[in-house]
């Protein structure tokens, strides 16, 4: 935990959020500015500053993130079906130059719209 990081607050319950999940490794919540009408964060409760960051010794934490946004995913009703018709987005945004802003890793799940590629 940092003193002065907002995701650190969050998962201490210091600063309000509106909770998806949450386990003994990770906690999600909805994005306070949503991008989408699905926009949820997860975060790992371990402080790391984002994926500049990680070892080895992460890799149980940063794997199981991706488990958790799959079945959160699931219960937005974004699994992708036998069709393969619908679908979200996973981000990692990794410094300032790719939008990152809040440096306690955390992980985008983003859905329930269509979306472009390449991203802005
Ligand atoms: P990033 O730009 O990848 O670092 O993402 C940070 C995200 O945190 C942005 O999408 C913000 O909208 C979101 N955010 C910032 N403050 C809060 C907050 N208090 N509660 C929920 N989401 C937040
Ligand atoms: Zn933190």
């Amino acid at each position: 935990m940092a003193d002065d990081c907002l995701f650190c607050k969050i998962i201490k319950g210091e600063i309000p959020s509106k909770k998806a999940y949450e386990d003994d490794l990770c906690y999600a919540f909805h994005d306070i500015n949503p991008v989408a009408p699905v926009h949820i964060l997860i975060v790992p409760k371990k402080h790391i500053l984002g994926i500049q960051e990680i070892t080895e010794e992460d890799s149980q934490t940063v794997g199981h993130m991706f488990v958790v946004a799959r079945k959160l995913a699931e219960e937005q009703g974004l699994a992708p079906g036998e069709n393969l018709e619908r679908g979200y987005r996973l981000v990692f945004n990794v410094g300032r130059d790719a939008g990152q802003s809040v440096f306690h890793l955390h992980l985008h799940l983003i859905g329930g719209r269509s979306m472009s590629w390449p991203p802005g």
